[in-house]
């Protein structure tokens, strides 16, 4: 049976991007070695790292003066990493989800930190707008995507002071005014790559202006000055990331996937508003097109299992929501087809006529 997959992360991933990495496991371009066994500073890994540094750059519109990273920790190394090379006595933060908490808590560890605002008593259901930005913070961090509650913002704030973002699931589903930041982060098992790399894009000029001493590995003017080839690095997810950087360009580049993710949530959206049976978590105005968090409207509460079990009969993997919040979560990265989503919007028509 054809399985269509909604994981939150780690997910989908395209065909394109999955078959060359097992030819490469095979045999890593040409060599006759497999790429899990071939030293990282060959000159045919080297030029997997260059390429896919590149394409970074080309698909955001970096500009000059950045640094594309690849670092291993996941994104919950950068909650730490950020303040420790960044912090130097103030900065701001919003609270709009587990994961932006988490990122708070590790930033106190090293100075003061304002939270702008949080939507942690309304269930993390909308993303804050209209607060005020005091002057004077080192940055505002800010996730542009809340994996787990199905908000986003899908622009860059303007602030007196740099941004910084965790950009872990919705990275390549926009472009991005790279400009406004001086960091940009995210774990690669979203939108990017397996699980185990985080693609980090730094602003060189902003590093060095805290007085704390950092180690070597959590500094990442470590890893700007050795094209993140100080150590090892996870050789096999940056291989992987290069595929789907490469098919993010050959199918038309960050425009043509902020349609693709325009649509399909459009279509996943606007099945859920026209059904009885179903209702979304988030306010409407800050639903992400990467994950949309829905629930049984209450006269159905008790057919949540059921709807999941139906699904799972019918191949669709991965729409529990995060055991945090309940209800059902589809995840609509980049690498789910449309076809996917129209088979869910079946499977929900489905049910619904089922249990009228
Ligand atoms: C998944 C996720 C994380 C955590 O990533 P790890 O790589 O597991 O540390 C952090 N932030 C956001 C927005 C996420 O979606």
């Amino acid at each position: 049976m054809k399985k269509h997959n909604f994981s939150a992360g780690p997910s989908i991933l395209s065909d394109f991007a999955v078959n060359n990495t097992i030819d490469a496991i095979r045999d890593f371009a040409g060599t006759g070695v497999s790429l899990l066994s071939i030293s990282h500073r060959s000159k045919e890994f080297q030029a997997v790292i260059d390429e896919a540094g590149a394409l970074v750059k080309e698909l955001l519109s970096v500009p000059e003066g950045y640094s594309v990273l690849w670092l291993g920790g996941g994104a919950s190394m950068q909650f730490a990493m950020i303040p420790y090379n960044f912090l130097r006595s103030r900065a701001g933060y919003l609270d709009t989800g587990t994961w932006a908490h988490n990122a708070i808590k590790e930033a106190r560890l090293f100075g003061d930190v304002d939270v702008l605002a949080s939507s942690e008593s309304a269930g993390y259901t909308f993303y804050p707008h209209g607060y005020a930005v005091p002057e004077g913070l080192d940055y505002l961090h800010i996730t542009t995507n809340n994996t787990i509650y199905g908000t986003e913002l899908r622009e860059d704030p303007d602030a007196p002071c740099p941004l910084i973002a965790d950009m872990s699931s919705d990275i390549f589903s926009r472009p991005v005014d790279v400009a406004r930041y001086d960091a940009i982060y995210a774990g690669a098992q979203k939108n990017l790559a397996p699980a185990g790399v985080t693609l980090v894009i730094v602003k060189e000029e902003a590093l060095g202006r805290v007085d704390r001493a950092i180690p070597t590995m959590l500094d990442y003017r470590t890893h700007v000055k050795k094209g993140s080839m100080f150590n090892t690095p996870p050789v096999l997810p940056i291989f992987t990331a290069l595929q789907t950087l490469r098919y993010y360009k050959e199918i038309g580049g960050i425009h043509q996937l902020q349609s693709r993710a325009e649509l399909k949530a459009a279509r996943l959206y606007e099945a859920i508003d026209s059904s009885a049976m179903f209702e979304g978590t988030a306010r409407m105005e800050d639903r992400s097109l990467m994950n949309v968090t829905f629930v049984m409207a209450p006269p159905f509460k008790e057919l949540e299992k059921d709807f999941i079990d139906f699904c799972s009969q019918r191949g669709i993997m991965g729409i529990k929501g995060h055991r945090s919040v309940g209800g059902f979560r589809a995840s609509l990265y980049n690498a789910l087809p449309m076809e996917s989503v129209d088979f869910l919007v079946e499977a929900m028509h489905d049910f619904e006529s089922k249990h009228k």
